[in-house]
């Protein structure tokens, strides 16, 4: 499943499965990231807010493993809508990476966290020269793909109306329990990647009975179950983990739930 990948319209592939590493400290995740590389993992979720871009750019020069076979993604953190910082945010990721291109960085978020979170929308100009510092990016060859995450349909469509290359990928928060049926299909109309972030609800669905249930059903675990169908609902996912055997369950996903079961996972909430 680690091998498999799917394609942005500009034709760049990516694993759909990802390590995700927020929450996963600098001073530890050189080790997480090569043991992600060990057991197959070729596709590292990153973010200069997670500040973890050095540990993680560590652990991919110690895995051995030669860059061009990882595709990295980092973010332009949400506080940041200015054209200069944003270009100085790209510049910043690829020296703590170590490296001289990133496969794919996103807008962290429409609006700074702190408005996020209380519903607060707007941004739009802003949105438009963050994105303006992507593009630029893109063309001068340091980025392989650009995009957003946490973008609804109207943050999309701005940026859609008003820059040249149309984002190739929203991450968004996509698990049982939560999910975005129409987010989902304007994406999918414009040919935009939908990236499921939190596959595990940050861990808090692992306990759900419903899904213990189900999980048993098909002698799966919980998280493999949840994993799973993130990745027949939507194109990418990216469980986290510091753990190694845990990420070696999380890439066992190679099953099937059925049309039926599927509908009852959909309609937990
Ligand atoms: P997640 O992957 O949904 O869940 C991670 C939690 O589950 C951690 O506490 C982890 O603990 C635990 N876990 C992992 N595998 C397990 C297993 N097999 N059995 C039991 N517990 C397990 O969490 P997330 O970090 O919220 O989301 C995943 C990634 O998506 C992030 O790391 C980040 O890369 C990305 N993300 C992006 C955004 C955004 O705004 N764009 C927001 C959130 C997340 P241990 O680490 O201790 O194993």
């Amino acid at each position: 499943m680690l091998n498999k990948t799917i394609r942005f319209y500009n034709g760049v592939e990516i694993p759909v499965i990802g390590l995700g590493t927020w929450q996963t400290p600098d001073d530890i995740a050189a080790r997480v990231v090569k043991e992600g590389i060990e057991v197959g993992y070729l596709h590292i979720d990153t973010a200069a807010a997670y500040k973890n871009e050095h540990g993680v750019g560590e652990g991919i020069k110690l895995s051995g493993v030669d860059r061009s076979k990882i595709f990295i993604t980092s973010k332009i953190p949400a506080e940041i809508k200015t054209y200069r910082g944003a270009k100085k945010s790209i510049e910043k990721s690829l020296e703590l990476l170590g490296v001289d291109y990133i496969d794919l960085i996103i807008i962290h978020c429409p609006v700074p966290w702190i408005m996020y979170h209380e519903g607060i929308k707007g941004f739009f100009k802003q949105n438009v020269r963050v994105y303006k510092a992507l593009e630029e990016a893109y063309e001068a060859g340091k980025l392989r793909a650009i995009g957003v995450s946490n973008f609804a349909i109207h943050d999309i469509q701005n940026i859609m109306d008003h820059c040249k290359v149309k984002p190739m990928i929203n991450q968004i928060p996509w698990f049982i329990g939560h999910r975005n049926e129409e987010l989902k299909k304007f994406c999918q109309d414009n040919q935009i990647l939908v990236e499921s972030y939190s596959p595990l609800g940050t861990g808090r669905i692992l306990k759900n009975p419903e899904i213990n249930k189900m999980a048993e059903k098909y002698h799966v675990t919980p998280a493999q179950l949840c994993i799973r169908f993130a990745l027949q609902d939507v194109d990418i996912t990216l469980p986290k983990t510091t753990h190694k055997d845990r990420m070696i369950e999380n890439a066992k996903v190679d099953f099937e739930i059925s049309p039926e079961d599927f509908e009852i996972l959909k309609n937990i909430k």
